[in-house]
């Protein structure tokens, strides 16, 4: 058993940096988390938490049931894997995974077997009298798990274990460490800034941003119903498409209007708008999310779609093999981006990745289809979305944007409240420095004065005394 609870957790560093504000999890046993973000998002400092290395600011940790919040990390039976794996250069690969139960005094014959049996299922038993200065980057990192293996924790904590690798043995290692995650059964933590190994490995994702979470979810329901775009643009590769744009029509038709282009959104999934009243027809403006794998430029499927197609420019294609990728504008873009010159300032804003065989040409206009039954709509000013999952999400989704309006609202208020203090400020400095001005002035002509009486009676003086 291995449960972990997070509980109102905060970090503030002696700088005054507030890395991780109000994280609240709760793990169950033999589950696999990840937190994914990026750099500086305080994924490290969460791990680093948990793991004891780190003080809690404010919160509670609870490992089974037991606070553990002063407990040292060595009391905490968690075993945490590093980046930069350190292992010890002088130590054979056994001594490097025996040395943590040496100092546990543990019996021989048990660290032997600890020692033999991680080798085994990590696959290095080969090079157990190796030191790690003669294994391959793929191999340390197995030493540095097999090390944390052999003490049997409770739970594994990794800190992005695979950022020193190269692409290829990234991903063998990724499917290593799910089959190790299931062959040992216990809870694993694991931070890292590749959305990619978070969608492969996690059970559940936490997604941050500036030390706050946004969304705790299975990957499967973070790629379907991302809760802002945020999220939305953070899971996908390439990254999903945004366009700003309005929603229009009757309650039984509605549409979404994105410059001159208007699709009509299927009625199940007009159906699961939350507040549409607050968006139809009127000013407030949406974000419009597409997955680039959601477009289609096959003809079936324009013409069974006919409601969700629009025209674009086709820029570039890229054929890649098993897909091809098609970066194109919109004719707002085309008419934005006339006169251009330069081949940098000529940006896309919409990719498709369509079918490997596609027959699309770069250079000229195009029809897509949008597969609408899978598209996001976010508020422009929350970035919440205003889909909800089903009928009894939609509370939940309404209380999220109650909440991130009044977040909004007194961000306003205090940027007003700012900027009117600094206006106070400098109409007060310019007060005073024209106070000092006519203070000078009149000093100055003063003494201007006073020069003038002086060099008068000085040449009086002067006269009398040469007509002397
Ligand atoms: P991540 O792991 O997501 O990249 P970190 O947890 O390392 O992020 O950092 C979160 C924030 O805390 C960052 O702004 C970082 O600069 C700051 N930070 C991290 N460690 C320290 C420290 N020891 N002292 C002060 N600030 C720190």
């Amino acid at each position: 058993m291995s449960s972990l609870n997070l509980k109102n957790i905060y970090k503030v560093y002696s700088s005054g940096v507030i890395a991780v504000t109000d994280f609240n999890l709760d793990i169950e046993d033999k589950e696999f988390i990840v937190l994914v973000g990026p750099s500086g998002c305080g994924k490290s400092t969460t791990l680093r938490m948990i793991a004891g290395l780190e003080e809690i600011s404010a919160g509670e940790l609870y490992i089974d049931g037991v606070l553990v919040n002063n407990r040292a990390p060595k009391d905490r039976d968690i075993a945490m894997v590093f980046q930069n794996y350190a292992l010890y250069p002088h130590m054979t690969v056994y001594d490097n995974m025996a040395f943590g139960l040496k100092l546990r005094k543990l019996p021989k014959a048990q660290i032997d077997q600890r020692v033999k049996e991680a080798a085994r299922i990590l696959g290095i038993e080969m090079y157990l009298s190796r030191k790690p200065k003669a294994l391959s980057g793929g191999q340390r990192q197995r030493v540095a798990l097999g090390r944390a293996i052999v003490r049997e924790p409770k739970v594994f904590l990794l800190d992005e274990p695979l950022s020193n690798l190269d692409a290829k043995l990234r991903s063998q290692m990724r499917t290593e460490i799910t089959k190790l995650h299931n062959r040992l059964a216990t809870t694993f933590i694991y931070v890292t800034h590749d959305q990619i190994e978070a969608m492969t490995m996690g059970t559940r994702i936490v997604v941050m941003k500036d030390g706050f979470i946004q969304q705790v979810d299975s990957p499967i329901n973070l790629y379907d119903y991302p809760i802002n775009q945020f999220v939305a643009g953070f899971i996908g590769s390439p990254q999903m498409n945004f366009f700003t744009g309005k929603l229009i029509g009757t309650k039984n038709k509605v549409c979404v209007q994105i410059g001159e282009e208007k699709v009509e959104l299927p009625k199940e999934k007009a159906s699961l708008i939350v507040n549409l009243d607050k968006y139809l027809n009127t000013d407030r403006e949406i974000i419009f999310g597409v997955r680039p794998e959601d477009i289609s430029d096959e003809a079936s499927d324009i013409k069974s779609n006919e409601k969700g197609c629009i025209e674009v420019f086709v820029d570039v294609v890229e054929a890649l093999g098993s897909e091809t990728l098609l970066y194109c504008k919109t004719k707002e873009l085309v008419k934005a981006n006339e006169g251009k010159e330069s081949i940098v300032d000529d940006i896309n804003n919409l990719i498709a990745k369509v079918d490997a065989r596609s027959e699309t040409k770069a250079g000229a206009f195009a029809k897509i289809s949008i597969d609408l039954n899978h598209c996001q709509l976010f508020d422009k000013v929350t970035e919440v979305t205003i889909l909800a999952r089903d009928e009894e999400n939609k509370a939940k989704i309404e209380e999220l944007q109650a909440k991130r309006e009044e977040e909004e609202a007194e961000k306003a208020r205090k940027a007003a409240e700012k900027l009117a203090e600094e206006e106070a400020k400098a109409q007060a400095l310019l007060e005073k420095q024209r106070a000092k001005q006519a203070k000078k002035l009149a000093k100055l002509q003063k003494s201007e004065q006073t020069t003038v009486e002086e060099t008068t009676v000085e040449e009086v003086a002067e006269e009398t005394s040469s007509e002397e």
